[in-house]
């Protein structure tokens, strides 16, 4: 993903992963292969592959982080799985040993360098990076930054730490940090400024949110996973199957859409394949992506 310029503010995104993970009709319960072909107009190159590579089936997710830079702080939008972790839910993301800091390093930011952590939701890969393994402790990857949490999705999850997309992630992820003290448990109409703040978008997970970015005239919507797959954008209806409410998780997407379709403000979501900077435009009686 090239650098976005929103006003006098740049988001970057530093991939930590990317393969093969989805697959039709398993992952989102009710999908057909049928229907992605029926968006393969706009979903390939970037997010289908093209017919004939045997791929058919199968839609590729990307594990990211963004860094939002504004000329007061540095901000870091989810954080992946992180190394050194067991997580069965997904063989690929199993003890995972990535140099996922050196690319930080390599956007130019040292850990000490980041102000703000904030997590979409605290499914484990979106929360894998707040902590690193030290000397046989978890303890917070940034020391400087306040992880902002959303204090509905924290209650949440501690109740539920036995959930797939959790997988042990709560005990060395987020209370880690928690005890450190440097989260802030917030409300959902949580703000840093008038640059960045949260909105609520529940149903992927109880507490999820999207977080607002403006600058100027310029916009983005950072929508974790609201969607996972750009498909989803024309069937706001496929819901994941880790979804802890489907139909509300239904809901937030065509609200989501509909507010974002056919303006200039930017969606990035914590999944989609390059070139990842996407805006919501009509197609129809539904919705596509423009790159
Ligand atoms: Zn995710």
């Amino acid at each position: 993903m090239k650098t976005l310029n929103i006003g006098n503010v740049t988001v970057d995104r530093v991939q930590d992963w990317k393969g093969a993970v989805f697959h039709v009709p398993d992952t989102w319960p009710g999908s057909t292969w049928e229907a992605v072909e029926a968006q393969r107009d706009w979903l390939e190159p970037h997010f289908l592959a093209p017919k004939g590579q045997g791929r058919d089936g199968v839609l590729d997710c990307s594990l990211h982080t963004y860094i939002i830079r504004t000329p007061h702080f540095n901000v870091l939008v989810d954080t992946c799985v992180g190394n050194d972790r067991q997580r069965a839910a997904i063989p690929d993301w199993n003890m995972m040993n990535t140099d996922y800091l050196a690319k930080i390093a390599a956007a130019g930011l040292r850990p000490e360098d980041i102000h703000y952590v904030m997590c979409t939701h605290l499914h484990f890969d979106h929360v894998g990076w707040n902590t690193k393994l030290e000397n046989g402790r978890w303890v917070p990857t940034f020391p400087r930054a306040r992880y902002i949490f959303h204090k509905t999705e924290y209650d949440y999850w501690k109740d539920h730490q036995d959930h797939f997309a959790m997988d042990n992630s709560f005990a060395d992820s987020i209370l880690p940090v928690v005890e450190a003290g440097r989260a802030d448990l917030v409300k959902g109409d949580f703000a840093i400024d008038d640059t960045i703040w949260l909105e609520p978008s529940p149903g992927h997970s109880p507490g999820h949110v999207c977080i607002n970015l403006k600058s100027g005239r310029d916009s983005a919507l950072f929508t974790g996973d609201a969607f996972h797959h750009p498909v989803q954008v024309a069937y706001p209806e496929w819901g994941i199957f880790a979804d802890t409410d489907p139909a509300q998780s239904s809901a937030t997407r065509r609200r989501i859409l509909d507010r974002l379709c056919d303006t200039p403000t930017y969606m990035l979501a914590a999944h989609f394949m390059d070139p990842t900077i996407v805006r919501v435009v009509s197609n129809k009686d539904r919705w596509k992506l423009r790159v």
